[in-house]
């Protein structure tokens, strides 16, 4: 058990089949926050509409906080299999009078509203149940409804907003349990976290009205209020609320566009939290740092240049082996074949020239070409355009030069200098042909690192097999 002052926090989804955005940044500040104070992080899944919560879909959430590497501590707990339990509180607070049964049939709290409206009073429903004799009950079915103070005020204490103040005549008596005897959300929530020991809920401000109905239930119960941080909704770029069109995709879109999860976590912390002008950071400095009143008042702007650029720095801070490593589980995902000893012998060599430029996976892939990419070489239009200038001579004479260098980058650029020289010509005169040559591209790691990773047979069946094609274009 955790000692009573531990923070314990949730992470609470409701299954829709992938793990939104949103929802992986409040995960993750939750999970910030439990491991910044040497706390417990826990997952519930709000799966109560059973039409949704299929297996899958609890599967999706999980997938995607595994991806992010958000591990949350126990199993995760499913919310539909508590129903009994909460039952069982509302029947409690029934006892403690805290509750009543409502026997209003949903014709007559239609009817009262469009009377209350009509006569310019609130719609708020006030049940005729709430203090009527319970020997008058009919034999009928019932809600079972909180009785809410009807005087007074309700202050929420939140760490984001400040204090957020409702005056209690505008909080209804909140149905506890429907006439089928399910429990409503609200009271879910509330045992749930109860039960769990939540001290500290962190979720979107789109759930800070809940919280002051919220917490008229924990006082009813007589169980302590945790805190509360209600975070502000991430916005488009454009300041306009979130949509599919500025990155509104679940965390496995961008699983699949090759971000690295420690640049996601990165940038998901930055989305509405700061820590001075800090943009660039590592999971263990966002834990070291990480607190509640760090997190802004205003809407975060979502914007992929920026998820691109922390990912470039990523991928360069990344070691070799760690980077291999994620392209393996890239290429699996992609359904690409795993790459054998050999090819991650030259790739695990090449790495530190791959991730120079690259912000994503799919770009080192890309700068990998002259390794994934087989014989023969069919040069893009800009090689065209390079090789359009070279002669075979040219070429064959250099492919000599290269037959009796000794195969290393630094003294392959001593020879091909040297050879550039000679022909009264810059180095990237040579050099750019035999890019295009070795690759097919203008573009890519450089020609030395690649020639000594190529190694010596591989390198020149490319140059020669380039030089046979000059022939048969000028043939
Ligand atoms: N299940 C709710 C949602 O997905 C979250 C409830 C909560 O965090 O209290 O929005």
């Amino acid at each position: 058990m955790p000692s009573p002052d531990t923070v314990v926090t949730r992470f609470a989804p409701s299954p829709t089949g992938y793990l939104h955005i949103g929802g992986a940044r409040t995960a993750l500040f939750n999970w910030l926050f439990a491991r910044h104070n040497g706390g417990r992080f826990l997952l519930r899944i709000e799966d109560t509409d059973r039409a949704r919560s299929t297996p899958e879909a609890t599967e999706a959430i999980f997938d995607g906080l595994r991806w992010l590497g958000l591990d949350w501590d126990g199993d995760a707990v499913s919310q539909f299999e508590r129903a009994p339990r909460h039952a069982e509180v509302a029947h409690e607070m029934l006892a403690k009078g805290e509750a009543y049964r409502c026997y209003s049939t949903p014709e007559e709290i239609t009817a009262f509203r469009e009377e209350a409206k009509a006569a310019g009073r609130p719609p708020l429903f006030l049940s005729p149940w709430r203090d009527a004799d319970p020997a008058t009950a009919p034999d009928a079915p019932y809600t079972v409804r909180l009785k809410a103070p009807r005087t007074g005020e309700t202050t929420v204490r939140d760490e984001v907003q400040g204090d957020v103040t409702w005056k209690n005549e505008t909080l209804d008596d909140l149905i506890l349990l429907r006439s089928d005897g399910s429990p409503t959300y609200m009271l879910a929530v509330v045992v749930d976290d109860h039960d769990m020991g939540v001290t500290h809920v962190i979720r979107g401000d789109d759930h800070l009205t809940n919280s002051a109905r919220q917490s008229l239930i924990y006082k009813a119960m007589g169980w302590d209020v945790p805190t509360f941080a209600h975070i502000p909704l991430i916005h488009g770029p454009d300041g306009a609320k979130l949509s599919k069109r500025h990155g509104a995709l679940g965390v496995e879109a961008y699983r699949d566009m090759g971000y690295l999860p420690e640049a996601m976590r990165n940038y998901l912390a930055r989305l509405g939290w700061s820590h001075g002008d800090d943009e660039f950071f590592t999971t263990e400095q966002a834990v070291e740092w990480f607190d509640l009143p760090q997190i802004g008042k205003s809407p975060a702007r979502f914007d992929f240049a920026k998820l691109e650029n922390l990912c470039g720095q990523h991928i360069r801070a990344s070691g070799d082996a760690a980077l291999l490593t994620q392209l393996d589980a890239f290429f699996a995902l992609q359904n690409r074949p795993a790459m054998d000893d050999n090819l991650r012998a030259k790739m695990l060599a090449a790495m530190p020239g791959l991730k120079e430029r690259a912000k994503t996976l799919p770009q080192i892939v890309e700068m990998a070409g002259f390794l994934l990419e087989q014989r023969p070489f069919v040069p893009d239009k800009a090689g065209r355009k390079v090789l359009s200038s070279v002669s075979q001579s040219m070429l064959k004479d250099l492919t000599t030069r290269l037959q009796h260098a000794s195969w290393a980058a630094k003294d392959l650029e001593g020879v091909v200098r040297e050879f550039a020289q000679e022909q009264s010509l810059g180095l990237g005169k040579i050099a750019q042909p035999l890019r295009v040559a070795l690759t097919g591209r203008t573009v890519s790691p450089s020609v030395f690192d690649m020639m000594e990773i190529l190694g010596k047979e591989e390198s020149l069946a490319r140059i020669e097999e380039c030089a046979e094609s000059l022939t048969s274009q000028t043939s």
